[in-house]
Protein backbone atom coordinates (compact mmCIF):
# COMPACT_ATOMS: atom_id res chain seq x y z
CA UNK A 1 0.00 0.00 0.00
CA UNK A 2 1.39 3.78 -0.67
CA UNK A 3 -0.11 6.96 -0.19
CA UNK A 4 -0.11 9.88 -2.87
CA UNK A 5 -1.29 13.38 -1.32
CA UNK A 6 -2.23 15.75 -3.57
CA UNK A 7 -5.40 18.96 -3.98
CA UNK A 8 -8.48 18.24 -3.70
CA UNK A 9 -10.16 19.24 -6.77
CA UNK A 10 -13.76 17.54 -7.00
CA UNK A 11 -15.18 16.15 -4.02
CA UNK A 12 -16.09 12.49 -3.41
CA UNK A 13 -14.55 8.84 -3.34
CA UNK A 14 -14.06 6.43 -6.20
CA UNK A 15 -12.50 2.93 -6.06
CA UNK A 16 -11.44 1.33 -9.31
CA UNK A 17 -8.41 -0.35 -11.17
CA UNK A 18 -5.56 2.25 -12.71
CA UNK A 19 -5.74 3.31 -16.23
CA UNK A 20 -2.75 5.10 -17.34
CA UNK A 21 -3.10 7.76 -19.78
CA UNK A 22 0.90 8.76 -20.97
CA UNK A 23 0.56 11.71 -23.13
CA UNK A 24 3.20 12.07 -25.95
CA UNK A 25 4.77 15.20 -26.31
CA UNK A 26 4.21 15.17 -30.21
CA UNK A 27 2.30 12.57 -32.39
CA UNK A 28 4.83 9.95 -33.29
CA UNK A 29 5.81 9.45 -36.81
CA UNK A 30 4.38 6.25 -38.23
CA UNK A 31 6.85 4.90 -40.70
CA UNK A 32 5.40 1.90 -43.33
CA UNK A 33 6.28 1.13 -46.94
CA UNK A 34 4.26 1.79 -49.60
CA UNK A 35 3.46 1.04 -52.90
CA UNK A 36 4.01 2.54 -56.31
CA UNK A 37 0.61 2.86 -56.82
CA UNK A 38 0.43 4.76 -53.41
CA UNK A 39 3.21 7.29 -54.03
CA UNK A 40 1.23 9.25 -56.25
CA UNK A 41 -1.11 9.68 -53.21
CA UNK A 42 1.08 10.30 -50.62
CA UNK A 43 3.13 13.02 -53.06
CA UNK A 44 -0.62 14.62 -52.97
CA UNK A 45 -1.47 14.51 -49.55
CA UNK A 46 1.61 16.00 -49.11
CA UNK A 47 1.03 19.06 -51.99
CA UNK A 48 -2.24 19.67 -49.86
CA UNK A 49 -0.82 19.28 -46.70
CA UNK A 50 1.91 22.62 -47.75
CA UNK A 51 -0.76 23.99 -49.29
CA UNK A 52 -2.93 24.22 -45.73
CA UNK A 53 0.50 25.86 -43.86
CA UNK A 54 1.35 27.60 -46.34
CA UNK A 55 -2.53 29.61 -45.89
CA UNK A 56 -2.65 29.80 -42.18
CA UNK A 57 1.63 31.02 -42.28
CA UNK A 58 -0.14 34.01 -44.87
CA UNK A 59 -2.73 34.43 -42.62
CA UNK A 60 -0.51 34.68 -39.79
CA UNK A 61 1.67 37.04 -41.35
CA UNK A 62 -0.68 39.52 -42.30
CA UNK A 63 -1.19 40.63 -38.90
CA UNK A 64 1.89 40.14 -37.50
CA UNK A 65 5.14 42.58 -35.93
CA UNK A 66 7.82 43.49 -38.43
CA UNK A 67 10.45 41.04 -36.89
CA UNK A 68 7.37 38.06 -36.82
CA UNK A 69 6.51 38.84 -40.03
CA UNK A 70 10.11 37.84 -41.75
CA UNK A 71 10.54 34.81 -39.61
CA UNK A 72 7.33 34.00 -40.97
CA UNK A 73 8.34 35.09 -44.95
CA UNK A 74 11.25 32.99 -44.13
CA UNK A 75 9.46 29.47 -43.51
CA UNK A 76 6.80 30.48 -46.50
CA UNK A 77 10.11 30.61 -48.65
CA UNK A 78 11.08 27.09 -47.29
CA UNK A 79 7.68 25.71 -48.31
CA UNK A 80 8.06 27.09 -52.25
CA UNK A 81 11.72 26.14 -52.28
CA UNK A 82 12.54 25.26 -55.64
CA UNK A 83 15.13 22.83 -54.75
CA UNK A 84 14.35 21.36 -51.46
CA UNK A 85 10.48 19.92 -52.98
CA UNK A 86 11.43 18.12 -55.73
CA UNK A 87 14.63 16.19 -53.74
CA UNK A 88 11.49 15.16 -51.39
CA UNK A 89 9.44 13.76 -54.12
CA UNK A 90 12.40 11.78 -55.81
CA UNK A 91 13.12 10.22 -52.72
CA UNK A 92 9.83 9.45 -51.86
CA UNK A 93 9.44 7.46 -55.19
CA UNK A 94 12.73 6.00 -54.48
CA UNK A 95 12.24 5.03 -51.49
CA UNK A 96 8.57 4.01 -51.33
CA UNK A 97 8.03 4.98 -47.77
CA UNK A 98 5.22 7.07 -46.47
CA UNK A 99 5.29 10.45 -46.91
CA UNK A 100 5.63 11.21 -43.33
CA UNK A 101 8.52 9.22 -43.12
CA UNK A 102 10.40 10.24 -45.94
CA UNK A 103 9.56 14.24 -45.30
CA UNK A 104 11.15 13.80 -41.47
CA UNK A 105 14.12 12.52 -42.81
CA UNK A 106 14.57 14.84 -45.46
CA UNK A 107 14.28 17.59 -42.90
CA UNK A 108 16.14 16.10 -40.38
CA UNK A 109 18.86 15.70 -43.13
CA UNK A 110 18.83 19.61 -44.24
CA UNK A 111 18.46 20.84 -41.14
CA UNK A 112 21.40 19.01 -39.99
CA UNK A 113 23.68 19.79 -43.19
CA UNK A 114 23.07 23.72 -42.55
CA UNK A 115 23.84 23.37 -38.42
CA UNK A 116 27.26 21.72 -39.42
CA UNK A 117 28.68 24.48 -41.03
CA UNK A 118 29.10 26.29 -38.25
CA UNK A 119 27.24 29.33 -39.40
CA UNK A 120 24.81 31.37 -37.23
CA UNK A 121 22.65 32.64 -39.56
CA UNK A 122 22.77 29.04 -41.45
CA UNK A 123 21.63 27.34 -38.23
CA UNK A 124 19.03 29.50 -37.53
CA UNK A 125 17.90 28.49 -41.23
CA UNK A 126 17.34 25.28 -39.97
CA UNK A 127 14.98 26.24 -37.43
CA UNK A 128 12.44 27.65 -40.22
CA UNK A 129 13.25 24.78 -41.62
CA UNK A 130 12.08 22.68 -39.06
CA UNK A 131 8.92 24.86 -38.16
CA UNK A 132 7.62 25.39 -41.57
CA UNK A 133 8.04 21.30 -42.09
CA UNK A 134 6.46 20.97 -38.42
CA UNK A 135 3.43 22.90 -39.91
CA UNK A 136 3.01 20.28 -42.76
CA UNK A 137 4.16 17.12 -40.84
CA UNK A 138 1.23 18.33 -38.36
CA UNK A 139 -1.21 18.68 -41.17
CA UNK A 140 0.28 15.24 -42.71
CA UNK A 141 -0.68 13.17 -39.57
CA UNK A 142 -4.25 15.27 -38.89
CA UNK A 143 -4.99 13.87 -42.70
CA UNK A 144 -3.90 10.41 -41.63
CA UNK A 145 -5.99 10.28 -38.51
CA UNK A 146 -9.30 9.78 -40.99
CA UNK A 147 -7.16 7.32 -42.79
CA UNK A 148 -8.07 3.37 -42.73
CA UNK A 149 -4.69 2.91 -44.40
CA UNK A 150 -2.66 4.07 -41.24
CA UNK A 151 -1.15 1.21 -39.38
CA UNK A 152 -2.49 0.51 -36.23
CA UNK A 153 -0.82 2.20 -33.07
CA UNK A 154 0.34 5.64 -34.99
CA UNK A 155 -2.47 7.40 -34.19
CA UNK A 156 -1.90 10.76 -31.98
CA UNK A 157 -3.09 9.48 -28.24
CA UNK A 158 -6.08 11.12 -26.61
CA UNK A 159 -7.83 9.95 -23.89
CA UNK A 160 -11.20 10.49 -25.97
CA UNK A 161 -10.07 7.93 -28.87
CA UNK A 162 -9.17 5.22 -26.57
CA UNK A 163 -11.04 2.66 -24.78
CA UNK A 164 -11.39 3.04 -21.25
CA UNK A 165 -12.94 0.41 -19.09
CA UNK A 166 -15.97 2.13 -17.16
CA UNK A 167 -15.57 2.22 -13.46
CA UNK A 168 -11.62 2.87 -13.98
CA UNK A 169 -9.35 5.93 -12.38
CA UNK A 170 -8.03 7.98 -15.06
CA UNK A 171 -3.95 8.44 -14.21
CA UNK A 172 -2.50 11.18 -16.48
CA UNK A 173 0.14 13.99 -16.57
CA UNK A 174 -2.32 17.10 -17.24
CA UNK A 175 -5.84 16.94 -19.53
CA UNK A 176 -6.30 20.03 -21.62
CA UNK A 177 -9.67 20.81 -21.27
CA UNK A 178 -10.32 19.83 -24.72
CA UNK A 179 -9.01 16.44 -24.02
CA UNK A 180 -11.30 16.31 -20.50
CA UNK A 181 -14.39 16.84 -22.69
CA UNK A 182 -14.96 13.35 -23.16
CA UNK A 183 -14.76 12.71 -19.25
CA UNK A 184 -18.67 13.37 -18.73
CA UNK A 185 -19.97 10.04 -20.97
CA UNK A 186 -16.99 8.05 -20.26
CA UNK A 187 -17.87 6.44 -17.03
CA UNK A 188 -14.62 6.72 -15.89
CA UNK A 189 -15.08 6.80 -11.82
CA UNK A 190 -12.25 8.98 -10.92
CA UNK A 191 -9.34 11.08 -12.11
CA UNK A 192 -5.65 11.35 -11.20
CA UNK A 193 -3.58 14.39 -12.43
CA UNK A 194 0.19 15.06 -11.52
CA UNK A 195 -0.46 18.53 -12.57
CA UNK A 196 -3.51 20.97 -12.21
CA UNK A 197 -5.18 22.68 -9.62
CA UNK A 198 -8.62 23.01 -8.50
CA UNK A 199 -9.15 25.50 -10.34
CA UNK A 200 -7.80 24.43 -13.76
CA UNK A 201 -10.71 23.52 -16.50
CA UNK A 202 -10.37 20.28 -15.81
CA UNK A 203 -11.14 20.47 -12.10
CA UNK A 204 -14.36 22.84 -12.69
CA UNK A 205 -15.84 20.04 -15.42
CA UNK A 206 -15.10 17.18 -13.00
CA UNK A 207 -17.23 19.19 -10.33
CA UNK A 208 -19.83 20.05 -12.53
CA UNK A 209 -19.86 16.00 -13.85
CA UNK A 210 -19.21 15.03 -10.07
CA UNK A 211 -16.62 12.67 -11.05
CA UNK A 212 -14.28 12.49 -7.93
CA UNK A 213 -10.90 13.94 -8.52
CA UNK A 214 -7.37 14.84 -7.24
CA UNK A 215 -4.97 16.93 -8.89
CA UNK A 216 -1.05 18.20 -8.15
CA UNK A 217 -0.25 14.30 -7.13
CA UNK A 218 3.52 14.24 -8.23
CA UNK A 219 4.81 11.06 -10.07
CA UNK A 220 1.37 9.69 -9.96
CA UNK A 221 2.08 8.10 -13.13
CA UNK A 222 5.12 6.48 -12.10
CA UNK A 223 4.09 5.20 -9.02
CA UNK A 224 0.77 3.07 -10.15
CA UNK A 225 0.48 0.27 -13.31
CA UNK A 226 -2.31 -0.26 -15.19
CA UNK A 227 -4.92 -2.56 -13.65
CA UNK A 228 -3.61 -2.02 -10.17
CA UNK A 229 -6.48 -1.25 -7.55
CA UNK A 230 -6.62 2.74 -6.37
CA UNK A 231 -8.58 4.35 -4.18
CA UNK A 232 -9.09 8.29 -4.66
CA UNK A 233 -10.62 10.51 -1.81
CA UNK A 234 -10.92 13.61 -3.61
CA UNK A 235 -12.26 15.54 -0.83
CA UNK A 236 -8.93 14.52 1.08
CA UNK A 237 -6.68 15.30 -1.82
CA UNK A 238 -5.53 11.83 -1.11
CA UNK A 239 -4.72 8.74 -3.48
CA UNK A 240 -4.08 5.10 -1.85
CA UNK A 241 -2.62 2.32 -4.15
CA UNK A 242 -3.03 -0.90 -3.53
CA UNK A 243 -5.24 -0.59 -0.45
CA UNK A 244 -5.95 -3.65 0.13
CA UNK A 245 -9.05 -4.98 0.91
CA UNK A 246 -9.88 -4.25 4.39
CA UNK A 247 -9.07 -0.25 3.83
CA UNK A 248 -11.01 -0.54 0.70
CA UNK A 249 -13.89 -2.03 2.87
CA UNK A 250 -13.56 0.97 5.01
CA UNK A 251 -14.14 3.53 2.05
CA UNK A 252 -16.59 1.75 0.34
CA UNK A 253 -19.01 2.12 3.71
CA UNK A 254 -17.48 5.81 3.83
CA UNK A 255 -18.83 6.18 -0.11
CA UNK A 256 -21.95 4.31 0.74
CA UNK A 257 -22.73 6.67 4.15
CA UNK A 258 -22.23 9.99 2.05
CA UNK A 259 -24.27 8.77 -0.23
CA UNK A 260 -26.71 7.83 2.37
CA UNK A 261 -26.26 11.35 3.60
CA UNK A 262 -26.92 12.88 0.37
CA UNK A 263 -30.10 10.47 0.41
CA UNK A 264 -31.55 11.55 3.56
CA UNK A 265 -31.13 14.96 2.75
CA UNK A 266 -32.38 14.91 -0.93
CA UNK A 267 -36.01 16.19 0.31
CA UNK A 268 -34.18 18.97 2.06
CA UNK A 269 -32.02 19.42 -1.23
CA UNK A 270 -35.50 19.93 -3.19
CA UNK A 271 -36.88 22.37 -0.66
CA UNK A 272 -34.05 24.06 -1.30
CA UNK A 273 -34.18 24.46 -4.99
CA UNK A 274 -37.26 25.84 -4.59
CA UNK A 275 -36.74 27.88 -1.65
CA UNK A 276 -35.57 31.83 -2.49
CA UNK A 277 -32.05 32.93 -1.82
CA UNK A 278 -32.44 34.88 0.89
CA UNK A 279 -30.87 35.86 3.92
CA UNK A 280 -32.36 35.12 7.72
CA UNK A 281 -32.47 39.70 7.37
CA UNK A 282 -34.38 39.47 4.50
CA UNK A 283 -31.24 40.05 1.56
CA UNK A 284 -31.88 38.67 -1.73
CA UNK A 285 -28.88 37.21 -3.55
CA UNK A 286 -28.53 36.22 -6.87
CA UNK A 287 -27.00 32.56 -7.56
CA UNK A 288 -26.57 31.63 -11.28
CA UNK A 289 -24.70 28.58 -12.79
CA UNK A 290 -21.95 28.44 -14.72
CA UNK A 291 -21.64 25.99 -17.74
CA UNK A 292 -19.58 25.08 -20.45
CA UNK A 293 -21.66 22.73 -22.57
CA UNK A 294 -24.79 23.50 -23.97
CA UNK A 295 -26.61 20.49 -22.44
CA UNK A 296 -25.76 21.11 -19.08
CA UNK A 297 -28.27 24.21 -18.72
CA UNK A 298 -30.80 21.35 -17.95
CA UNK A 299 -28.77 20.37 -14.57
CA UNK A 300 -28.34 24.28 -14.56
CA UNK A 301 -32.24 25.05 -13.94
CA UNK A 302 -32.88 21.71 -12.24
CA UNK A 303 -30.39 22.95 -9.35
CA UNK A 304 -32.86 26.05 -9.10
CA UNK A 305 -30.30 28.58 -10.65
CA UNK A 306 -31.24 31.75 -11.43
CA UNK A 307 -30.27 31.90 -14.97
CA UNK A 308 -26.71 30.80 -16.22
CA UNK A 309 -23.68 33.56 -15.27
CA UNK A 310 -20.79 32.61 -16.90
CA UNK A 311 -21.33 29.79 -20.48
CA UNK A 312 -18.02 29.36 -21.28
CA UNK A 313 -18.44 29.29 -25.27
CA UNK A 314 -14.90 28.30 -25.93
CA UNK A 315 -15.84 24.77 -25.28
CA UNK A 316 -18.13 24.97 -28.37
CA UNK A 317 -14.86 25.46 -30.06
CA UNK A 318 -12.22 22.67 -28.95
CA UNK A 319 -11.93 19.10 -29.48
CA UNK A 320 -12.24 19.60 -33.39
CA UNK A 321 -10.24 21.13 -36.08
CA UNK A 322 -12.95 23.47 -37.50
CA UNK A 323 -14.65 26.58 -35.86
CA UNK A 324 -18.25 25.94 -35.33
CA UNK A 325 -19.90 28.27 -37.82
CA UNK A 326 -22.82 30.70 -37.03
CA UNK A 327 -25.59 28.48 -37.39
CA UNK A 328 -23.80 25.54 -35.19
CA UNK A 329 -23.16 28.67 -32.67
CA UNK A 330 -26.44 29.94 -33.12
CA UNK A 331 -28.35 26.78 -32.04
CA UNK A 332 -26.23 26.12 -29.40
CA UNK A 333 -27.23 29.60 -27.79
CA UNK A 334 -30.31 29.39 -28.86
CA UNK A 335 -30.61 26.10 -26.70
CA UNK A 336 -29.39 27.60 -23.55
CA UNK A 337 -31.80 30.16 -23.75
CA UNK A 338 -34.92 27.98 -24.04
CA UNK A 339 -34.03 25.96 -21.25
CA UNK A 340 -33.67 29.03 -18.87
CA UNK A 341 -37.34 29.95 -19.48
CA UNK A 342 -36.33 33.82 -20.07
CA UNK A 343 -33.92 33.66 -17.04
CA UNK A 344 -30.79 35.87 -17.93
CA UNK A 345 -28.03 33.96 -19.80
CA UNK A 346 -24.58 35.43 -19.92
CA UNK A 347 -22.76 34.27 -23.07
CA UNK A 348 -19.04 34.52 -22.61
CA UNK A 349 -17.27 35.14 -26.05
CA UNK A 350 -14.54 33.20 -27.31
CA UNK A 351 -12.10 33.13 -24.40
CA UNK A 352 -9.46 30.68 -26.32
CA UNK A 353 -5.54 30.30 -25.24
CA UNK A 354 -3.73 29.99 -22.44
CA UNK A 355 -4.79 26.41 -21.84
CA UNK A 356 -7.84 26.13 -24.32
CA UNK A 357 -5.59 26.90 -27.56
CA UNK A 358 -7.53 26.40 -31.08
CA UNK A 359 -6.38 27.01 -34.51
CA UNK A 360 -2.88 28.90 -34.74
CA UNK A 361 -2.55 29.84 -31.35
CA UNK A 362 -1.34 26.06 -31.30
CA UNK A 363 1.11 26.63 -33.93
CA UNK A 364 2.81 30.12 -32.01
CA UNK A 365 4.32 28.05 -28.97
CA UNK A 366 3.89 31.47 -26.97
CA UNK A 367 6.77 31.14 -24.32
CA UNK A 368 4.15 33.04 -21.71
CA UNK A 369 0.66 31.58 -22.94
CA UNK A 370 -1.01 32.50 -19.82
CA UNK A 371 0.20 36.21 -20.65
CA UNK A 372 -0.40 36.21 -24.17
CA UNK A 373 -2.60 35.93 -27.43
CA UNK A 374 -5.70 35.00 -25.68
CA UNK A 375 -9.72 35.76 -25.47
CA UNK A 376 -10.68 39.17 -26.57
CA UNK A 377 -6.63 39.82 -27.46
CA UNK A 378 -7.16 36.90 -30.14
CA UNK A 379 -10.66 37.74 -30.99
CA UNK A 380 -9.64 41.52 -31.70
CA UNK A 381 -6.73 40.09 -34.53
CA UNK A 382 -9.41 37.64 -35.79
CA UNK A 383 -11.82 39.79 -36.42
CA UNK A 384 -13.60 37.29 -38.88
CA UNK A 385 -14.26 34.68 -36.48
CA UNK A 386 -15.15 37.16 -33.80
CA UNK A 387 -17.65 38.65 -35.71
CA UNK A 388 -19.15 34.86 -36.49
CA UNK A 389 -19.64 34.57 -33.01
CA UNK A 390 -21.32 37.70 -32.16
CA UNK A 391 -24.17 37.73 -34.97
CA UNK A 392 -24.88 34.13 -33.54
CA UNK A 393 -25.16 35.57 -30.21
CA UNK A 394 -26.53 38.43 -31.30
CA UNK A 395 -29.44 36.72 -33.40
CA UNK A 396 -29.99 34.25 -30.66
CA UNK A 397 -30.55 37.59 -28.32
CA UNK A 398 -33.85 37.68 -30.01
CA UNK A 399 -35.40 34.84 -27.91
CA UNK A 400 -34.54 35.26 -24.48
CA UNK A 401 -32.68 37.49 -22.17
CA UNK A 402 -28.99 36.81 -23.51
CA UNK A 403 -25.93 39.06 -22.14
CA UNK A 404 -22.79 38.71 -23.76
CA UNK A 405 -19.29 38.98 -21.72
CA UNK A 406 -16.17 39.80 -22.90
CA UNK A 407 -13.20 37.88 -20.77
CA UNK A 408 -9.82 38.93 -20.05
CA UNK A 409 -10.53 43.02 -20.76
CA UNK A 410 -7.32 44.59 -19.52
CA UNK A 411 -7.88 48.12 -20.55
CA UNK A 412 -10.65 50.62 -21.62
CA UNK A 413 -9.39 50.81 -25.25
CA UNK A 414 -9.44 47.18 -25.75
CA UNK A 415 -13.18 47.18 -24.85
CA UNK A 416 -13.58 50.53 -27.01
CA UNK A 417 -12.47 47.96 -29.53
CA UNK A 418 -14.29 44.91 -28.65
CA UNK A 419 -17.32 47.39 -28.45
CA UNK A 420 -16.63 48.72 -31.99
CA UNK A 421 -16.59 44.68 -33.22
CA UNK A 422 -19.83 44.44 -31.79
CA UNK A 423 -21.39 47.24 -33.49
CA UNK A 424 -20.18 45.89 -36.91
CA UNK A 425 -21.94 42.68 -35.48
CA UNK A 426 -25.45 44.66 -35.61
CA UNK A 427 -24.87 46.15 -38.53
CA UNK A 428 -24.06 42.85 -40.67
CA UNK A 429 -27.16 41.85 -38.96
CA UNK A 430 -28.89 45.13 -39.93
CA UNK A 431 -28.11 44.63 -43.63
CA UNK A 432 -29.58 41.15 -43.41
CA UNK A 433 -32.80 42.16 -41.76
CA UNK A 434 -32.34 39.81 -38.37
CA UNK A 435 -33.50 40.57 -35.88
CA UNK A 436 -31.31 40.73 -32.13
CA UNK A 437 -32.37 42.35 -29.01
CA UNK A 438 -32.11 45.97 -28.97
CA UNK A 439 -31.68 46.27 -25.15
CA UNK A 440 -28.78 43.76 -24.58
CA UNK A 441 -26.89 43.99 -21.99
CA UNK A 442 -23.23 44.46 -22.35
CA UNK A 443 -20.60 42.98 -19.45
CA UNK A 444 -17.10 42.54 -19.16
CA UNK A 445 -14.81 40.04 -16.54
CA UNK A 446 -12.89 41.51 -14.32
CA UNK A 447 -9.96 38.61 -14.14
CA UNK A 448 -6.55 41.22 -14.63
CA UNK A 449 -5.79 43.04 -11.69
CA UNK A 450 -5.27 46.13 -14.70
CA UNK A 451 -9.15 46.05 -14.80
CA UNK A 452 -9.85 45.49 -11.29
CA UNK A 453 -8.09 48.45 -10.58
CA UNK A 454 -9.61 50.59 -13.10
CA UNK A 455 -12.87 49.24 -12.51
CA UNK A 456 -14.49 52.27 -12.06
CA UNK A 457 -13.65 53.34 -16.08
CA UNK A 458 -14.48 50.06 -17.43
CA UNK A 459 -18.01 50.21 -15.82
CA UNK A 460 -18.77 53.62 -17.25
CA UNK A 461 -18.99 51.94 -20.62
CA UNK A 462 -20.69 48.72 -19.83
CA UNK A 463 -24.02 47.29 -17.92
CA UNK A 464 -22.22 44.72 -15.46
CA UNK A 465 -18.72 43.18 -14.65
CA UNK A 466 -18.39 39.61 -13.40
CA UNK A 467 -15.52 38.94 -11.12
CA UNK A 468 -13.20 35.78 -12.44
CA UNK A 469 -11.43 34.99 -9.40
CA UNK A 470 -9.31 31.73 -11.00
CA UNK A 471 -7.60 34.25 -13.22
CA UNK A 472 -7.63 37.38 -10.76
CA UNK A 473 -5.90 35.19 -8.02
CA UNK A 474 -3.56 33.91 -10.77
CA UNK A 475 -2.36 36.85 -12.30
CA UNK A 476 -2.77 39.23 -8.48
CA UNK A 477 -0.28 36.39 -6.75
CA UNK A 478 1.90 35.94 -10.34
CA UNK A 479 0.86 31.81 -9.59
CA UNK A 480 -0.10 29.84 -11.90
CA UNK A 481 -3.60 27.95 -11.47
CA UNK A 482 -2.80 25.27 -12.35
CA UNK A 483 0.93 24.48 -11.05
CA UNK A 484 0.85 22.80 -7.74
CA UNK A 485 4.21 23.66 -6.54
CA UNK A 486 3.19 27.20 -5.97
CA UNK A 487 -0.79 26.05 -5.04
CA UNK A 488 0.32 27.52 -1.45
CA UNK A 489 0.15 30.93 -3.25
CA UNK A 490 -3.23 30.25 -4.94
CA UNK A 491 -5.30 31.53 -2.03
CA UNK A 492 -8.36 34.28 -3.07
CA UNK A 493 -8.50 34.82 1.11
CA UNK A 494 -5.34 36.73 0.34
CA UNK A 495 -5.68 40.47 1.08
CA UNK A 496 -4.38 41.73 -2.24
CA UNK A 497 -6.92 39.30 -3.73
CA UNK A 498 -9.87 40.82 -1.79
CA UNK A 499 -9.04 44.36 -1.88
CA UNK A 500 -9.31 44.02 -5.94
CA UNK A 501 -12.46 42.52 -5.33
CA UNK A 502 -13.81 44.97 -2.37
CA UNK A 503 -12.80 47.68 -4.96
CA UNK A 504 -14.54 46.24 -8.10
CA UNK A 505 -17.29 45.69 -5.56
CA UNK A 506 -17.32 49.56 -4.75
CA UNK A 507 -16.52 50.61 -8.17
CA UNK A 508 -20.15 49.36 -9.25
CA UNK A 509 -21.87 50.52 -6.19
CA UNK A 510 -20.77 54.09 -7.34
CA UNK A 511 -21.47 53.73 -11.21
CA UNK A 512 -24.77 51.82 -10.52
CA UNK A 513 -23.51 48.75 -12.35
CA UNK A 514 -24.41 45.14 -12.02
CA UNK A 515 -21.41 43.80 -10.15
CA UNK A 516 -21.26 39.40 -10.22
CA UNK A 517 -18.44 36.87 -9.59
CA UNK A 518 -18.22 33.55 -11.50
CA UNK A 519 -15.03 32.50 -10.51
CA UNK A 520 -14.69 29.61 -8.34
CA UNK A 521 -14.46 31.12 -5.33
CA UNK A 522 -18.34 31.66 -5.91
CA UNK A 523 -19.11 28.62 -5.19
CA UNK A 524 -17.76 28.09 -1.81
CA UNK A 525 -19.92 28.92 0.64
CA UNK A 526 -17.40 30.23 3.42
CA UNK A 527 -15.80 32.61 0.63
CA UNK A 528 -20.13 33.45 -0.44
CA UNK A 529 -20.29 34.52 3.67
CA UNK A 530 -17.24 36.94 3.17
CA UNK A 531 -17.78 38.36 0.19
CA UNK A 532 -21.71 39.17 0.95
CA UNK A 533 -20.50 41.23 3.78
CA UNK A 534 -18.17 42.96 1.43
CA UNK A 535 -21.33 44.01 -0.67
CA UNK A 536 -21.93 41.41 -3.45
CA UNK A 537 -25.00 40.12 -4.24
CA UNK A 538 -24.55 37.99 -7.66
CA UNK A 539 -22.80 34.65 -7.95
CA UNK A 540 -22.13 32.27 -10.59
CA UNK A 541 -21.07 28.53 -10.66
CA UNK A 542 -21.27 25.09 -11.26
CA UNK A 543 -24.63 23.50 -10.64
CA UNK A 544 -23.81 20.98 -8.06
CA UNK A 545 -22.75 23.69 -6.10
CA UNK A 546 -25.71 26.25 -6.04
CA UNK A 547 -27.84 24.17 -2.93
CA UNK A 548 -24.86 23.82 -0.91
CA UNK A 549 -23.72 27.90 -1.40
CA UNK A 550 -27.95 28.39 -1.12
CA UNK A 551 -28.36 26.52 2.03
CA UNK A 552 -25.64 29.06 3.49
CA UNK A 553 -27.38 32.25 2.32
CA UNK A 554 -30.44 30.94 4.30
CA UNK A 555 -28.76 30.59 7.51
CA UNK A 556 -26.72 33.49 7.66
CA UNK A 557 -27.39 37.43 8.31
CA UNK A 558 -26.13 40.24 5.92
CA UNK A 559 -25.39 42.02 9.23
CA UNK A 560 -22.87 39.32 10.43
CA UNK A 561 -21.28 39.15 7.26
CA UNK A 562 -20.55 42.68 6.97
CA UNK A 563 -19.15 42.33 10.30
CA UNK A 564 -16.93 39.81 9.50
CA UNK A 565 -15.64 41.35 6.50
CA UNK A 566 -15.01 44.31 8.01
CA UNK A 567 -12.90 42.08 10.21
CA UNK A 568 -11.45 40.31 7.82
CA UNK A 569 -9.90 43.54 5.99
CA UNK A 570 -7.88 44.44 9.19
CA UNK A 571 -6.04 41.49 8.85
CA UNK A 572 -2.54 40.64 6.92
CA UNK A 573 -2.78 37.42 5.90
CA UNK A 574 -4.72 34.68 3.76
CA UNK A 575 -4.79 32.26 6.74
CA UNK A 576 -5.67 34.18 9.45
CA UNK A 577 -8.36 35.26 7.31
CA UNK A 578 -9.31 32.13 6.78
CA UNK A 579 -9.59 31.19 10.14
CA UNK A 580 -11.46 33.89 11.38
CA UNK A 581 -14.38 33.05 8.39
CA UNK A 582 -14.37 29.54 9.92
CA UNK A 583 -14.52 30.70 13.35
CA UNK A 584 -17.96 32.76 12.24
CA UNK A 585 -19.21 30.16 10.26
CA UNK A 586 -19.41 28.03 13.93
CA UNK A 587 -21.73 30.11 15.06
CA UNK A 588 -24.21 28.78 12.73
CA UNK A 589 -24.10 25.29 13.19
C1 LIG B 1 -12.19 33.04 -14.07
O1 LIG B 1 -11.08 33.31 -14.53
O2 LIG B 1 -12.50 33.19 -12.86
C2 LIG B 1 -13.24 32.48 -14.94
C3 LIG B 1 -14.47 32.32 -14.52
O3 LIG B 1 -12.88 32.09 -16.19
P1 LIG B 1 -12.07 30.76 -16.54
O4 LIG B 1 -12.04 29.91 -15.29
O5 LIG B 1 -12.76 30.08 -17.65
O6 LIG B 1 -10.72 31.29 -16.90
MG1 LIG C 1 -10.78 33.43 -16.65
Amino acid sequence: MRKLEGLSASRGIAIGPVFRFVQEESAPIPRYTISEAEAETHWNRLQKAIGKSTHEISLLKDDRSTEQSDILSAQLMMLEDPEFIPQVKRDLFARLQNIETVLADKVGEAAGILRMTGDTYLAERAVDIEDAFERVMKHLLQDAIGRESLPPGSRNPSPANRFIPPGAILVARNLKPSESLFLKDSGVAGVVLEEGGATSHVAILARSWKIPAVMGVRNALDAVVDGVELILDGSEGLVIVNPGNDLINVYRSRSMSDQRHETVSEAERIELIRSPAVTTDGVQVSLRANIALPEEAEAAREEGAAGVGLFRSEFLFLGSEEFPDEETQYEAYLSVVEHMNGAPVIIRTLDAGADKMIGEQLSLKEKNPLLGWRAVRYCLDRRDVFLVQLRAILRASHYGDIRIMFPMISNVEELDAVLDVLEEAKASLARDSLPWKKRLKVGVMIEIPSAAVCADLLAKKVDFMSIGTNDLIQYTMATDRENPKVAHLYDGFNPAVLRLIRQTILAGIKTRTEVSMCGEMAGDPASVFLLMGLGLRNFSMSPALLTPVKELVRRVSLNDAAELAEAAMELSAAREIRKLVQERMKNYE
